[in-house]
């Protein structure tokens, strides 16, 4: 579609070709970002849903250029799956992570760290192997390591899915389904693939103070996979009544603004003394 601009100029400006410039630029950026070191890590404390403190932290990518975050990782992951640039990035995110919860164990904090797994790179071949070598290199305690995973990372992984899930599993890292609840096959899902824990989707946490349906599947769902004997993880915990409500229902442990937003690693290990002591 070609638009008459007010001054009499043309310009070539059809909604597609606008994406693809905008992606273009992502893409960019983020090429830059991995060639120069520039990709960092935030971390989320996960709490015990019953003694409050931290067990864990959720390693989330930031993209930042001198200090500004120009991205945010709902614009830049989609372009980092399209081009395959998500391979090397989770790469580098999965390897960062386990250093840094090293070191935290070295310090004496043996805080579990959970890391975003996407659907290319979970298929991609080599996957185990990449993350067998980042253990070794790292000497981090595979139990202290976790990896998140969509129903669609999971749908990605074909025949050997289940092989490759238990592969890991057996090499003692943790898996958990991500954003449990916003697929089809979720419940299915549970019983069909050997995971450790499922993480209650935010849109459902929001929902259950203001709406009497979204309660009553999120304690099912609760129950369900307590009597499964998996770990359920609340996210996106804003409020008291939120988390009052999920730690009756018998969530195991919580993620939310109310327990901190996601935080540069020096500002993590000040609230690991603080709960500490
Ligand atoms: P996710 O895995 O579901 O991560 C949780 C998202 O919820 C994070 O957004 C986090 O900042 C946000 N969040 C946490 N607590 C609250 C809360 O109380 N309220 C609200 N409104 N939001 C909360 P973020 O960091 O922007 O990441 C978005 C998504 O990008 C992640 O969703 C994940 O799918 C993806 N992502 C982030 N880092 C990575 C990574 O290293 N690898 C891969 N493959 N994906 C990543
Ligand atoms: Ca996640
Ligand atoms: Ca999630």
């Amino acid at each position: 579609v070609k638009t008459q601009g007010r001054d009499g100029y043309c310009f070539y400006a059809p909604e597609m070709s606008q994406r693809t410039a905008a992606s273009q630029r992502i893409e960019n950026v983020l090429r830059h970002a991995l060639a120069h070191n520039e990709l960092l890590l935030q971390y989320q404390p996960k709490v015990d849903a019953k003694l409050g403190h931290i067990v864990g932290a959720e390693a989330l990518l930031r993209l930042h250029v001198n200090g500004e975050e120009v991205f945010t990782p709902d614009q830049f992951i989609p372009v980092a799956e399209d081009t395959g640039l998500i391979v090397s990035i989770g790469t580098w995110a999965l390897r960062e992570a386990c250093l840094q919860a090293r070191s935290w164990q070295r310090d004496g904090h043996p805080i579990a760290i959970s890391v975003n797994v996407s659907p290319l790179q979970f298929q991609y071949a080599g996957f185990y192997e990449r993350l067998d070598a980042i253990l070794n290199e790292t000497g981090l305690d595979p139990r202290l390591l976790e990896l998140e995973l969509t129903e669609r990372t999971m749908m990605s992984g074909g025949d050997g899915t289940i092989r490759l899930l238990r592969r890991i599993r057996q090499r003692g890292v943790r898996l958990s389904l991500d954003d449990f609840g916003t697929g089809y096959n979720s419940l299915s899902y549970l019983k069909h693939f050997p995971v450790d824990a499922l993480k209650i989707e935010r849109a459902f946490v929001r929902d259950i103070t203001q709406d009497a349906e979204t309660a009553a599947i999120t304690r099912a769902i609760i129950g369900m996979a307590r009597s499964l004997n998996k770990d359920v993880i609340a996210e996106g915990v804003e409020t008291e009544v939120q988390s009052a409500f999920l730690r009756d229902a018998g969530c195991s442990h919580m993620q939310g603004f109310l327990f901190g937003a996601p935080m540069p690693a020096e500002k993590f290990e000040e609230r690991l003394v603080v709960t500490d002591d």
